[in-house]
């Protein structure tokens, strides 16, 4: 079903975009969009900083040495095609460091089994932590619960639900008779909803539930937050301040259940090593090409640098981050001394909510104020498929204008939207359309984003797509080139926005947040 629904959302975005009129080809006539196209095409650097950033360097998650290092990272290789660029501290949050995550399943047989600690868990002594795995007590409600968690004391809490198949849907789609589809969903739905009380009968809930049962003296808590998709599940943090907190796979988690289900006691030795090393700066790393003409007036490049760090963060933001630099590595070698000043904000700590960005947008009115336009992308690898004018009433005067000069191999993908409505939130854009200035995400066909890479064990280098990459560089560097051209300031007038028909009120423009300055540290 994801395969035909993508193909036919494929055929609507090709179709719109063919009714467009077709003005810029492969062989542009303009000289700089030519130079664009050969240095993207012909010296392409993108596998090379896909290697660095996410094969060397690794996860970024905020208040890291990988996020540090990153940052570092990138100040450097923008000094190395000549663009100046810093770290801006904008905050500090609690500092840690990942170490190995080591589970072994030792009796009652021995297996190496697939899992890892969450973030910010709590280490385990240097050889680890051997004890019994339990399901979590089920109890009448929460003053039964609350004698029934005496059970835990030293041992290992099984918490998430035993999915009844590790097979994602569309294979079951693809080879069950609809007769055992449906009735794999409908054990499925019967599960959720009984596993869900037995959460809710412990007076505590899925994030709070963990501080309890270390209060109980459980040696660590176990999940497994599968992702829907063969292999793939999503590390998110810890909840736990003494324990270590760990996710398994969904077929050693299912294999550990069925073990304690049948009473053949599963012992667990986790070797889960990390540090705390206090408070951290966070930064963002702002590069910038200065304007020659009008130097008070921005193009800003965007796209969040952090990560969670169940992988490498390859589609979530390797790729937007790359796209990036890419599309400025082009700019500075063929467009070198732009009209207007070009800068580009690699976002620390977006993952927390936005708070790179939102700390940029406080803390620089004077750019804020004098943006020409922004151009975001943050949802995978996929080529840039959607364009929308976030509310802003003549975006499509001036965005349609920038788009016209990219080749129309590039923008026959693209379905456009205008005026649209301002994003509230979900990626760095919105902390501009907040401000009101002309901000737009670059959004990319999914590649099965949502299931297998978004904040996944598997988003790794391999899932990347260097020719749409490829791609939604070239086009940035366009958008970039021809918005710093651009004759005409872009208008920020926006749409009246409509009435809700959930409270029959008239929507209201979103207004900036203040992003979170010190972060977990509390
Ligand atoms: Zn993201």
């Amino acid at each position: 079903m994801k395969a035909q629904l993508s193909l036919l959302f494929f055929l609507i975005a090709t179709g719109m975009a063919a009714a467009q009129p077709m003005r810029a080809t492969q062989e542009s006539k303009d000289p700089i969009v030519a130079a664009i196209i050969g240095e993207a095409t012909n010296n392409s650097q993108l596998e090379q900083l896909a290697y660095e950033l996410l094969d060397k360097n690794g996860p970024r998650l905020v208040g890291t040495p990988g996020m540090q290092n990153a940052h570092n990272w990138a100040v450097e290789k923008y000094k190395s095609w000549g663009i100046p660029a810093q770290n801006e501290k904008w905050g500090e949050w609690r500092g840690w460091e990942r170490g190995v995550s080591h589970i072994d399943l030792i009796s009652p047989r021995v297996k190496t089994l697939e899992g890892m600690q969450l973030a910010w868990s709590p280490s385990t002594p240097k050889k680890g932590v051997t004890a019994e795995v339990v399901i979590l007590p089920e109890a009448a409600d929460s003053v039964a619960f609350q004698n029934a968690v005496k059970s835990v004391k030293g041992k290992f809490v099984l918490i998430s639900m035993n999915q009844p198949t590790g097979r994602p849907d569309y294979n079951w789609e693809e080879f069950a008779t609809p007769e055992s589809f449906e009735k794999m969903k409908k054990e499925r739905v019967e599960l959720t909803e009984a596993w869900n009380t037995r959460i809710r009968n412990t007076g505590y809930n899925a994030r709070t539930l963990p501080a309890a049962l270390e209060k109980a003296g459980a040696a660590g808590v176990i999940t497994s937050n599968w992702s829907r998709g063969f292999g793939a599940n999503k590390i998110f943090k810890t909840y736990t301040k003494e324990i270590p907190s760990i996710d398994l796979s969904l077929e050693d988690y299912g294999l550990v259940y069925r073990l304690a289900e049948h009473g053949d006691k599963p012992q667990l030795r986790v070797v889960a090593e990390s540090k705390e090393l206090g408070a951290m700066p966070t930064f963002n790393t702002i590069a910038e090409i200065k304007g020659t003409e009008k130097p008070e007036e921005y193009i800003i490049l965007s796209a969040h640098f952090d990560s969670w760090d169940g992988s490498s963060g390859a589609t979530d933001n390797g790729t937007g981050t790359i796209t990036m630099m890419e599309a400025a590595r082009i700019l500075k070698k063929v467009y070198p001394n732009p009209k207007r000043t070009i800068i580009v904000g690699l976002w620390g700590s977006e993952e927390q909510g936005l708070n790179g960005s939102r700390a940029f947008v406080e803390d620089h009115p004077e750019i804020v104020k004098n943006i020409q336009a922004v151009f975001n992308q943050d949802n995978g690898t996929g080529r840039v498929v959607n364009l929308a004018g976030q509310g802003f009433l003549h975006s499509y005067d001036y965005l349609q204008r920038w788009l016209s000069a990219a080749p129309y191999d590039i923008t026959k993908h693209i379905e456009t939207n205008f005026p649209g409505t301002p994003g509230g939130g979900g990626s760095d854009y919105a902390s501009f359309v907040a401000a009101g200035a002309p901000a737009f995400n670059l959004s990319s066909l999914n590649w099965a984003y949502g299931t297998y890479t978004w904040h996944t064990n598997r988003d790794s280098y391999d899932k990347v797509v260097f020719d749409d990459v490829r791609s939604n560089a070239i086009l940035t560097a366009i958008l970039t080139y021809m918005a710093s051209e651009d004759p005409e300031r872009s208008s920020r007038d926006r749409v009246v926005l409509p009435v809700s028909p959930r409270t029959g009120e008239q929507m209201k423009w979103p207004t900036p947040s203040s992003p979170t300055r010190r972060g977990g540290l509390d």
